[in-house]
Parts: structure tokens; sequence; C-alpha cells
């Protein structure tokens, strides 16, 4: 499908360069190939830490200024505590990130493996006062909660989920249901945050849990990243979830979690079936290969869905990069890079950020 102005709001970079194109022009194939609207960027601390991806996605608006881009915290201290290195608490990370020009905040913090690592309390007072900021503020959040429920079944777990960390049954993580009621709490006490839920919620089975947070909570959204389990649960019951869109048009994003160095043409592909299920009928072998059949809704409601829910929620432009804000950030955590990230970055901040100074 063509000139559809498609937002892709869910978006990585974890490599500094492919043998297409360095990580700095890594997604302009994917938004010319696509017809996209605009496209997001959440940092994840993947292969740099947060620090860094943070900088690479700055760096790419400044390339590219119709890029949002959300950041992420660095907890530097695990398990998590209130008591962190003068100027490093998260609220002062959340501030400077503002600063610097990001559109919002991506938080992984919800997945469990990270959870664990943060000590599995998704309400951690450091957390709270993080979220209370950030509700204040009507910033928009990406985040990340629980995992599909098969991720605590070693029987229906796949080998490339176990080789990434991601089975959980061992008894040292939250159980996906303690993942869920966590995260019940956390919008209880901030029902005004104005989160994205994303994956679906890891709820595709279960659509009533999510209804019950769009009727409860007016800031809540989802996207419809893959998880190709979700993709399940929506063939399985198509009639209702056709109804489900329908309704519910106005709290439901789409994203490709196209990540780099991935090769553009599988963000083509991804960001195609998400759009081809939405708004047309078609049947399509989707996600690890089963058939998808689309729901075939057009109008407002596929138009909200393709865009306008995002720029209602972000803006209707990413927001400018302050490039003295971002100098400020590079020098004040530079020590904090290992030298591969230091000596990555140098000619991007010399040609973007410090110009002919330097
Ligand atoms: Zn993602």
């Amino acid at each position: 499908m063509r000139n559809e102005n498609l937002i892709d709001t869910h978006m990585h970079i974890e490599e500094w360069v492919n043998d297409e194109c360095e990580f700095i022009d890594c997604f302009e194939k994917h938004r010319e190939e696509s017809d996209l609207r605009s496209l997001n960027i959440c940092t994840v601390p993947t292969k740099q830490r947060n620090f860094c991806n943070n900088i690479m996605c700055a760096l790419y608006k400044l390339a590219h200024p119709n890029t949002y881009i959300h950041g992420g915290f660095d907890h530097m201290i695990y398990p998590i505590t209130e008591n962190m290195p003068e100027g490093m608490d998260l609220v002062t990370q959340y501030r400077e990130l503002m600063e610097i020009g990001f559109d919002g905040i991506k938080l992984i913090e919800g997945k469990p493996i990270v959870l664990k690592t943060l000590g599995n309390d998704l309400n951690h007072p450091a957390l709270d006062k993080l979220y209370s900021e950030m509700e204040k503020d009507g910033t928009h959040i990406v985040f990340h909660i629980n995992d599909p429920v098969d991720c605590w079944d070693i029987t229906k777990t796949s080998q490339e989920f176990i080789d990434k960390g991601w089975f959980y049954g061992d008894g040292t993580y939250l159980t996906y249901e303690e993942t869920y009621n966590q995260a019940l709490k956390l919008f209880e006490n901030h029902p005004n945050l104005k989160a994205t839920l994303a994956h679906f919620f890891f709820c595709g089975d279960m659509p009533e849990r999510v209804i019950e947070l769009f009727e409860k909570y007016p800031n809540i959204c989802v996207d419809l990243t893959p998880g190709c389990e979700m993709y399940h649960s929506f063939e399985r019951m198509h009639d209702y979830y056709r109804e489900f869109f329908k309704k519910y048009s106005n709290r439901v994003l789409l994203g490709t979690d196209g990540t780099f160095p991935w090769a553009t043409k599988s963000h083509v592909w991804c960001i195609d079936i998400l759009s081809r299920f939405i708004a047309t009928n078609d049947k399509m072998m989707a996600f690890d290969d089963s058939i998808l059949t689309g729901l075939g809704i057009g109008g407002e409601a596929k138009e909200n869905m393709f865009y306008k829910n995002y720029e209602r929620r972000v803006g209707s432009t990413p927001k400018p990069i302050n490039k003295e804000a971002l100098k400020d950030y590079i020098h004040k955590h530079w020590h904090l890079l290992s030298k591969d990230e230091q000596d990555h970055l140098v000619p991007y901040v010399k040609k973007y950020v410090v110009g002919s100074e330097n």
C-alpha cells in the first residue's frame, strides 16, 4: 500500500553500521519506500548503554529533523535505589532528555528480564517519582510491560526466546499475573499517565483487560508492534477484533519494532503487513508464517491508528533538538561511555553538534 500517511511509532537502533548504511541514516530508506509520514526511534540499552543510545537518537534527529525520539534511563546501580549518585537520579535524567528535545520516554523497565535486574518492583519509589513527573508533564511514554504468557512455560517457550534469556519460569522472575498486577497498581497511582503499552500489553487472548484500562484511564493506548502471538489472537477472534479496533481506534498505534542493523526490507515488509491488516481484507502470511486476515477498516478509524493518535499524543511535528543541551549532556556523560562508544560517536558529534568549533 502507498501514500497512507503512516507513522512507524516504535523503532530501535542497536548498531553503528550494516552493509546498507550507517546508523545516522538507517531508517531513511524505510521512510521513503514505505511512504512514512514520520517515524519514532526509542532508546534501548541493548548494545550500547542508554546514555550512548540516547545520544545516537538525538544525533539522528539532528540529521533528520522529521524524526521523533523517545529517550531511556540508565539506572547505574542494581537493584534500583533512591540513592543515586549526585545528579544521576531518574528525575534529573528525565529533565535532561526533555531539555535536549526528546519527544517522549521509552520504558523497557516492565519487561521481566529488566524488571528482575531492577529488583522486581515496578512501583519502586525511585520509579514512582519519575511516573509522577511524567504524568504531571503529560509526557508520552512507550511502555513495555510484561511479555507473552508462554515465556513462563518451558514447553511453550521457543528456543530463540530461551537463548535471549526470555524464559521466566525458574522462580526468580515475577509471574505474568504479578507483573500485570503491578502494572494495575501503577495505573491506579498515576491515572493520567500518557502511556502507550507496547505489544498490546501482551493481552491478545484477554482483550477485556485492555478494555478495562481504556475505560478507566483516558490516556492509555496500546501499540500493535508484533509480538506474533497477539496476531494469532486477532486472527482467531477476527470478527470480535474488527469491532474492537473500530470502537477503540483512538487508542491504538502502529509500529514495527524495526531495529537497525536489520535490513530495510524487513521494516518495509512489516509496516506493509500492519497497514494491510488494518485497512484491507487481504489474507496474508504474517508473523511466524501464520495466516492473517485484514480487518478492512477505513475512514477516520484507520487514520487514527495510522498517524492521528500519535500526533495527538506526541505532537504534530517532532520537537527541535537543543544543541546546547545536547552538548552539555554529552559532556556530562562522556566518561560513562566505553572507549568503543566514544570512538564511534566522535565524528558524528563533530559533524552535527560542535560543527566548525572543533
Ligand atoms: Zn521495541
